[in-house]
């Protein structure tokens, strides 16, 4: 080593470790990025524990992929996140039912009770309750089944199997159209519930003991006139109003896109630079989504990530669903309809072009009409009145995956016409008085650059190439103190809550405790 080498790695010395002393008196500096449920939850926590917090978020708004939206006479639906899932050990459930905002409800199942043909008809009520008991087997009991069935397969071959033995048993039905239909019927809810294409895309192992469904009530609701939004005023202001007004902390930056991020194993602070400013500090909270990772971590950060990382942000399926409300300006329903589920057993399931899932589908594909009808409509999963309590002029409709994806590229006319029509060829029979609606709002995660889609699902890449949430959250350290760097946090970094508002929350208190318990370090 040169001596003037050596005065330089003195002088480093002396000054990384003045400034760690310093750091440990003061709690030193975080920039937390992204104001969805995960960054919020953060940024409150260290605020609260004295460290210095900038909170950027891309957006001109709080919440992330929870969004709750207001219109006409005070009513509000949920474009983002809807349900709380789960009571036991769910830190959305601890942290809000006590304040009495929830509304513990029936299980997803018990959506849309009803189900439809496309003549009209709808279907006896004990061919519709074996289905449901179907969908149980498949999703919240399937260790019975493990046992006959290699994992290593997609959902799709696992639903298969599952889905013939259980007819072979139950007698589902013995008329082989309708044996397609409700398979196909079960793939949307898959596609729904995963956020997925296909669920040959799918880990059948996510049906299984990586994905923890929680004890309780599987899908809560949130009890008028409160919403997700309240859970966001709650995190940052300790206190909840039925109107939600409250007033941002200075922390919080909106409109703040971040451009770069610029590290080294070796740094005592990173640089995180906006179009406007750039900001050093001790420590980074990424909370951006895997959608936002998969597009941009090569531009996002210098240097780039590890081998590793890249390969769980490649491999870690990220989907997308498009929630669709359609206003009409009174219910033409009656107030006991929930809602119904198209089942086509109307078309040849062995003709490749009405698969609706495929991965490669051309959105030319997808609004290709037959008979009168674009392909995307098959894969409405649901026409229901989930909102009966805050909106209850709305009707909504949900579809996943390349289609949901499509529709984020349409307008509010063309979805609004072809939905109402499938309205008025499934309801009309039990509804013949189906009006005009006055009004459409719809999501655009997919479309949104701040999102790039909804949620994250394990594919059956996931399983072959062996990349876990847990290697998304892995944290960029420092290589000789152990320094946290840059931390990820953020549902898809969940291990077993990924995809949830809860897996977000409970990966950012992660997150945050790294941090503190760093700076405790003698
Ligand atoms: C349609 C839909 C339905 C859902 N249903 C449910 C449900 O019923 N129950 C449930 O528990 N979960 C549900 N989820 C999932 C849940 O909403 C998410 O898991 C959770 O909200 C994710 O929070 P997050 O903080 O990890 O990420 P996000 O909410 O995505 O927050 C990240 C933030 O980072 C910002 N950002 C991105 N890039 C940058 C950048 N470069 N610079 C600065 N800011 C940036 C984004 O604008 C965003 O605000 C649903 C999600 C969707 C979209």
């Amino acid at each position: 080593m040169r001596k003037l080498d050596l005065i330089g790695v003195l002088f480093t010395v002396f000054f990384t470790v003045r400034a760690e002393s310093i750091n440990r008196q003061n709690p030193g500096s975080v920039a937390v990025i992204g104001g969805g449920i995960a960054g919020l939850k953060a940024a409150s926590m260290l605020h609260a524990a004295g460290y210095n917090v900038t909170l950027l978020e891309a957006s001109d708004r709080i919440g992330g992929r929870t969004h709750t939206i207001w219109f006409g006479n005070e009513s509000y639906t949920e474009l983002g996140a809807e349900w709380v899932h789960g009571e036991r050990n769910n830190s959305i459930f601890q942290l809000m039912n006590p304040l009495g905002v929830l509304q513990p409800r029936g299980q997803l199942r018990e959506f849309g009770t009803d189900y439809g043909l496309p003549s009209g008809v709808w279907l006896q009520s004990n061919l519709t309750s074996n289905m449901r008991e179907y969908l149980n087997y498949t999703w919240f009991d399937p260790e019975d089944w493990r046992e006959e069935v290699h994992i290593n397969v997609s959902q799709g071959v696992w639903a298969r199997y599952v889905l013939e033995r259980f007819n072979r048993t139950y007698h589902i039905t013995d008329d082989p159209e309708m044996f397609e239909a409700i398979y196909d019927w079960a793939h949307r809810t898959s596609n729904a519930e995963e956020s997925a294409t296909s669920w040959f895309d799918v880990s059948g192992n996510d049906w299984g003991d990586r994905y923890i469904w929680l004890y309780g009530e599987p899908d809560v609701r949130w009890k008028p006139p409160y919403s997700y939004h309240t859970l966001a005023q709650f995190i940052l202001s300790g206190s909840i109003s039925e109107d939600g007004n409250f007033t941002l902390p200075d922390y919080i930056k909106l409109n703040q896109k971040v451009e770069s991020i610029q590290y080294s194993t070796n740094g005592q602070t990173v640089n995180v630079s906006t179009q406007d400013e750039t900001y050093s500090v001790d420590h980074v909270i990424f909370t951006g989504s895997l959608g936002v990772l998969k597009a941009n971590h090569a531009t996002l950060f210098t240097p780039p990530l590890s081998t590793r990382k890249q390969l769980a942000i490649n491999n870690i399926g990220f989907g997308s669903v498009i929630k669709i409300a359609i206003e009409f300006a009174e219910p033409w329903w009656t107030p006991t309809f929930e809602g119904l589920f198209p089942v086509w057993n109307d078309i040849d399931y062995s003709n490749e072009t009405l698969h609706y899932w495929r991965l490669d589908l051309t959105d030319a594909e997808l609004a290709t009409e037959y008979d009168g009808i674009p392909l995307w409509v098959r894969a409405i999963l649901t026409l229901f009145n989930v909102d009966s309590g805050s909106a209850p002029n709305v009707l909504r409709a949900w579809v996943a995956g390349n289609p949901a994806r499509f529709l984020d590229r349409q307008n509010s006319s063309y979805i609004q016409t072809h939905v109402v029509n499938a309205m008025r060829q499934f309801l009309s029979s039990q509804f013949p008085n189906i009006t005009e609606p006055i009004n459409l709002y719809k999501s655009n995660w997919g479309e949104d650059s701040n999102f790039g889609g909804t949620y994250s699902y394990r594919r059956v890449e996931s399983d072959a190439e062996n990349v876990w949430a847990a290697d998304l959250g892995t944290p960029i350290l420092n290589l000789a103190t152990n320094k946290p760097l840059v931390c990820f946090a953020g549902e898809a970094t969940h291990p077993h809550y990924y995809s949830t508002v809860h897996g977000a929350y409970d990966s950012a208190v992660r997150e945050v405790d790294r941090i503190v318990a760093w700076g405790k370090m003698d």
